[in-house]
């Protein structure tokens, strides 16, 4: 039998530790610090490196690279567990070293980056030195990426660079940013695209503005809306072969969105703790709201949710680890995807409701882990398209039916069965009806 839910006892206490460190020294950060990926901000740096530092003399940094590029290489069954600790803060996965969306762009580099890519961007950017962004989604519309304007030409020995792109996180504070751009227009539409990496402060690289989801200041606002306008790079900056941006782009999302469902996983328990908290401290006529029936429901529900969620998570990085290869997995990934901003906004939401007023104030961080359930439907693709993407998957090799009635029709079955024990039954047996042999 190998179905099993326990931690080998020498990472537990690897993840005993990460526990109270995160908790002791992680979580206040989030509190202090702006805007825990600027590595421009010294405040930011004098708290977060020596933390750092104490994560790498543990062995616990990058663990999602590969040795190679100096991460443990731990399969995902031990990254979900880690990233549960860290999703309960946001400074968790940069304070470890797997902060989106610099992993995933540490993994493209790492496949396709040249020797001199890699030197000018991916170490500095394995260090934590400099910050890089991801610039896919377009203005008018991420769902469909065969839909992308942004076109890249070859002239000479250089890519000109032309379009306009929405939502590239970071992209402002980013030193690099990793572009899709058309290069093919008349290929099939999955084999139009190729991927480039380009310097932030390459002429013809416009910020237009910073987008702040609700809930934070515009001030602070990174995600960006950018203009590519002619923008010449190397030739030798395509990663990848031509024409292979979408498949390129895969590299940085199987694993990432296990991390993220984890994430999930641990801001949804946070905001139970306090639901739960909540509910044996506040006293209503002569009672906790822990003896209201209705109250215990959404405690209940909650649990359940939770737990539901997070064996499907795990379940999926077990078959990550397994298979070694996630087309087989696909279908676990987009539902694990799809389910996410569910789960978070059912708990969190039930939790602001326990809360009462302060529930909904900025007092609370219930209210941004809302709108952020929302943003979890759309990062790396939005729910609707991972639940397309599921079922056409499980569609795939259904069987219709042999004629116009269901294979599962009981008269057709009950005729089945009369054939198969006719020997017992005799031509004059009197049969149940078929939607009453139980009585
Ligand atoms: C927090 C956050 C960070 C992000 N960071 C980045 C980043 O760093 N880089 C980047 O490139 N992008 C980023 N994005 C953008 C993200 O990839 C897009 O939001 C996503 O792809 C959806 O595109 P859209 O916002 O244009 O919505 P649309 O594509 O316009 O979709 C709107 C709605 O229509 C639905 N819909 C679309 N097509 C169909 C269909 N065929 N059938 C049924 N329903 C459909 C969608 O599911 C969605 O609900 C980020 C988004 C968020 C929220």
């Amino acid at each position: 039998m190998a179905w099993d839910f326990e931690t080998e006892p020498e990472f537990q206490e690897k993840l005993d530790w990460m526990n109270e460190f995160v908790r002791n020294e992680v979580e206040p950060l989030d509190l202090v610090i702006r805007n825990v990926w600027n590595v421009a901000d010294p405040i930011r740096n004098e708290l977060i490196k020596p933390l750092q530092d104490v994560v790498r003399a543990k062995g616990l940094w990058a663990c999602n690279l590969g040795p190679e590029l100096g991460g443990a290489g731990y399969g995902q069954l031990k990254l979900a567990l880690m990233n549960e600790i860290l999703g309960r803060t946001v400074a968790g996965p940069v304070v470890f070293g797997s902060q989106a969306p610099d992993s995933g762009n540490a993994e493209i580099l790492a496949h396709y980056g040249t020797p001199e890519l890699k030197e000018r961007y991916l170490e500095p950017l394995l260090r934590n030195e400099i910050v890089s962004a991801y610039s896919m989604t377009e203005p008018t519309g991420g769902s469909d990426p065969t839909n992308f304007k942004t076109k890249a030409v070859l002239d000479g020995d250089e890519w000109v660079i032309t379009g306009e792109k929405w939502f590239s996180s970071h992209a402002n504070l980013a030193d690099f940013i990793i572009v899709l751009a058309v290069t093919d227009p008349d290929a099939e539409p999955h084999k139009n695209s190729s991927m480039f990496v380009l310097a932030r402060d390459t002429p013809g690289v416009e910020i237009i503005r910073g987008i702040a989801p609700w809930g934070h200041p515009d001030s602070d606002a990174t995600h960006c809306y950018v203009r590519y306008n002619d923008v010449r790079i190397p030739a030798s900056n395509i990663l990848g072969p031509r024409g292979a941006g979408f498949a390129v782009a895969q590299t940085r999302l199987g694993g990432g969105r296990v991390h993220h469902a984890m994430r999930a996983v641990g801001v949804a328990q946070k905001a139970y703790d306090m639901m739960v908290e909540r509910s044996v401290s506040r006293s209503t006529k002569n009672g906790s709201l822990s003896s209201r029936q209705l109250i215990q429901e959404m405690i209940a529900d909650s649990w359940i949710e939770i737990e539901q969620y997070r064996l499907l998570v795990m379940r999926t990085a077990w078959r990550i680890d397994k298979y070694k290869d996630y087309l087989k997995v696909r279908k676990d990934i987009a539902a694990v995807k799809a389910v996410m901003p569910i789960m978070l906004r059912s708990v969190v939401s039930r939790s602001i409701q326990v809360h009462g007023s302060i529930g909904i104030s900025t007092e609370m961080s219930l209210g941004k882990w809302l709108i952020e359930s929302y943003g979890l439907g759309l990062a790396d693709g939005a729910t609707e398209i991972h639940k397309l993407n599921l079922a056409r998957e499980l569609l795939k090799g259904a069987v219709p039916a042999p004629d116009v009635f269901p294979s599962q029709h009981l008269l057709r079955l009950r005729a089945a069965a009369v054939e198969k024990y006719g020997d017992v039954l005799g031509p004059d047996v009197d049969l149940p009806s078929p939607g009453g042999s139980f009585g």
